[in-house]
């Protein structure tokens, strides 16, 4: 049984029936797994309608009603989550056991999360004479790529409803089976009419009319920074609020006393994770001079680790890239590392043995990276880590910060006090300390070009209010 059977888009609580369009391509073999529906400016009409005519209602509504309907929704998911990991495995391609752990466990606590942070957000509060009420921004677009669709979705959707506002979602091309999957979710949940709508189709022509509708308050977007800095100058004609989650080039930095094979291990992990497809990837591993040859041969074995192959396959620690495009432009990034002077430790451009039906790619590493060559700067959006080297401490935090991005990173030492004396001058959202597991409550956002506005915990709901003051 196909994973999807094309209903068209999710409008007033309602499908507005197939009308097919397009098919979504598994990229471990281009096969096609689904049908869906191409939305049209007419759709995008409907949906904004519907999300501004159930806000009112929606905005009115105590928080803690809004929040059960949240809970309820993310009871739906916890008891679909083998359905959803397995159509994100098949449109994204991460192998199904991190699929199921990241790609659907990430979305199931920012829906549980955020009701349970609504009962104590202060949505109210007293500040002298005035009540500062916290007011939903009003009808928000939700724009959503495809490296960890759900993820992204709930990350916006979750507060956003949370708040108060109500959304229309128009989520990646590459990847909208799991938005139509979490669309049936909230007809199964009861969700009140409008609250939360879906419109598939090209970013170009869907996403740009409802980036610009003048009925929608704000537009949240996660993407490329390219289209980011698009939609918010769209945005600033009309005085429309955004927030933008985009690019990263984010830097592992290892100081000389720290675990060198414990922290180059978790950074090629980090690297390799979905591919290379994770906007917070830490992709420029900075080493010390000194520890140089041994951290070249570290990464080169834990590269070897990763099995490529079916992300279905139980073995499989490396799926493929989600399109032709990317993978061909990852490529040309390698071939690029190595006419700039980089040396190849493990992987490369070469195809991938046995696995020409898909898009793969080996998992590459390259020493002697200089801090301004092509691969340090670019985002690559693959399975490439690039290995630079510092002095010392100074030197290891300016190449970190010698980046248009900062989204997030890492420092290693002997000690927390040194990580943390370091990490405080690196220009960047999040950071990890020797390690420090991510925090699903933790504000997650870029400095520079990787955007503004953060996601998720109590961040998260404030992206989508407004404080409004009543002066008594
Ligand atoms: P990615 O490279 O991650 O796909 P994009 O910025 O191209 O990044 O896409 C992110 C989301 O933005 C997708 O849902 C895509 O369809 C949408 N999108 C792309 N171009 C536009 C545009 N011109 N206007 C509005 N949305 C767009």
């Amino acid at each position: 049984m196909s994973i999807w059977s094309d209903k068209g888009h999710f409008i007033k609580g309602a499908w507005t029936g197939a009308v097919g369009g397009t098919t979504v391509e598994n990229p471990a073999n281009r096969a096609s797994i689904a049908t869906i529906s191409v939305g049209t400016t007419a759709d995008v009409e409907a949906a904004v309608a519907a999300a501004k005519a159930a806000w009112p209602a929606w905005m009115a509504t105590p928080a803690i009603e809004r929040a059960a309907v949240v809970s309820r929704v993310g009871e739906l998911i916890e008891a679909r989550m083998d359905d959803l990991a397995k159509a994100i495995t098949l449109e994204v391609g991460m192998p199904l056991k991190l699929a199921k752990m990241i790609q659907v466990g990430l979305p199931l606590q920012s829906f549980q999360n955020t009701a349970k942070i609504a009962h104590e957000f202060p949505f109210e509060k007293q500040v002298g004479n005035s009540t500062v009420l916290q007011e939903a921004v009003g009808v928000v677009a939700a724009i959503t790529p495809w490296n960890y669709p759900l993820h992204q979705i709930a990350a916006k959707v979750a507060p956003a409803l949370v708040a108060g506002c109500t959304v229309v979602l128009k989520p990646a091309d590459l990847a909208p089976l799991n938005a139509l999957l979490l669309a049936d979710i909230f007809e199964a949940a009861g969700a009140p009419a409008g609250i939360f709508n879906v419109v598939t189709g090209p970013g170009a022509k869907i996403g740009l009319h409802l980036a610009t509708h003048p009925d929608v308050d704000m537009v949240s977007f996660t993407g490329s920074t390219r289209t980011g800095a698009m939609l918010a100058r769209e945005a600033a004609g009309q005085i429309k609020r955004v927030s933008l989650e985009l690019g990263g080039k984010s830097a592992a930095v290892v100081l000389d006393d720290a675990d060198l094979a414990k922290a180059v291990k978790a950074t090629v992990n980090a690297c390799f994770l979905n591919s290379g497809q994770t906007c917070s990837a830490l992709t420029r591993l900075i080493v010390p001079e000194a520890k140089k040859a041994e951290a070249i041969e570290i990464a080169r074995e834990a590269a070897r680790s990763f099995v490529l192959g079916d992300p279905m396959d139980p073995a499989t620690r490396l799926g493929p890239v989600i399109s032709e495009k990317q993978r061909d432009g990852i490529l040309q990034l390698i071939r690029t590392a190595a006419d700039e002077g980089g040396t190849l430790v493990a992987g490369g451009a070469d195809a991938p043995e046995g696995l020409d039906q898909g898009y793969f790619v080996k998992p590459t590493v390259f020493a002697d990276v200089g801090p301004d060559a092509t691969l340090a700067q670019e985002e690559v959006f693959g399975p490439v880590l690039a290995i630079l080297t510092a002095k010392d401490d100074d030197d290891a935090v300016a190449i970190a910060n010698n980046s248009r991005y900062g989204l997030s990173g890492s420092v290693w030492a002997g000690s927390t006090e040194r990580a943390t004396a370091a990490a405080r001058r690196i220009r960047t959202g999040q950071i990890e300390i020797n390690g420090g597991r991510f925090n699903p409550l933790a504000p997650f956002g870029g400095f520079k070009q990787s955007g503004y506005g953060r996601e998720l915990g109590d961040y998260g709901i404030e992206e989508f209010v407004e404080p409004k003051a009543l002066q008594l």
